[in-house]
């Protein structure tokens, strides 16, 4: 085999591995497998290593970065035009028009600022994006989201004044504590205020999300291999 049928080969395999994993702890919890979806993160990867897991059928990929995301994706979105991309890292307001023209739906709506640029971009480009807002359940001084008792007010901005449909919550739990805490905490926040989706659950908690409700899990390394430390 060639170098590159390798990597096929091992990125194919482990995004099965990811989906069966995904599938058997939503029937552990009695759930619908069919109800939790896969992101694929493919931030620090590149086409032909993003390649394999298109072949392979999987439509839906995260990225933190506009610009790296603008810098790979055209080209691979006019080939697998159904991909579907995630924004899935902090976002700010100056890079709003290229996020709507880009993403099909954000992770990290955190403050009012944002809420107020990606409301005018989506009605000055006619796009509806899905809508996450990013909660830092953990309530870390440098970590992005918006903190749980200040939820309800972004809410009301979105809905009321903004007129956005928020698809639901976001969480990234603090490195150095149990996940499933914050799992449950943002699952509980979802239910106080009405909303349906919640993204958590990555590479090394997934599964743990799932059990804990999880919409959507984004999952990079799991899929793609380490990525170089930053
Ligand atoms: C990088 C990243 C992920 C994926 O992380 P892995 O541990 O590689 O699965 C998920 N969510 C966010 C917000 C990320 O930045």
């Amino acid at each position: 085999m060639t170098p590159d049928t390798d990597m096929a080969a091992g990125a194919a395999e482990r995004l099965a591995k990811v989906q069966a994993n995904m599938a058997a702890a939503a029937r552990e919890a009695r759930r619908n497998p069919a109800d939790v979806g896969l992101i694929a993160v493919s931030k620090t990867f590149d086409g032909p290593e993003i390649l394999p897991v298109l072949q392979a059928g999987q439509r839906e990929f995260g990225e933190n970065r506009v610009q790296e995301a603008k810098a790979k994706w055209p080209q691979l979105k006019s080939e697998f035009p159904d991909v579907r991309l995630h924004l899935i890292g902090p976002l700010q307001s100056n890079k709003a028009k290229e996020a709507v023209e880009l993403f099909d739906a954000i992770h990290s709506l955190d403050r009012p600022k944002i809420a107020r640029a990606i409301a005018e971009e989506m009605r000055r480009q006619g796009k509806t994006l899905a809508l996450f807002i990013q909660v830092n359940t953990g309530e870390e001084p440098q970590k992005a989201g918006i903190a749980p008792r200040e939820l309800p007010e972004l809410l009301r901005l979105c809905r009321d004044e903004l007129g956005l449909s928020v698809a639901g919550l976001m969480c990234i739990p603090p490195v150095d504590e149990e996940p499933a805490i914050h799992f449950a905490f943002l699952s509980k926040l979802a239910v106080e205020n009405g909303l349906t989706g919640l993204s958590m659950g990555m590479s090394d908690d997934y599964e743990t999300a799932v059990t804990f409700g999880a919409t959507h899990v984004r999952v990079g390394s799991a899929i793609f291999g380490s990525r170089p430390k930053a």
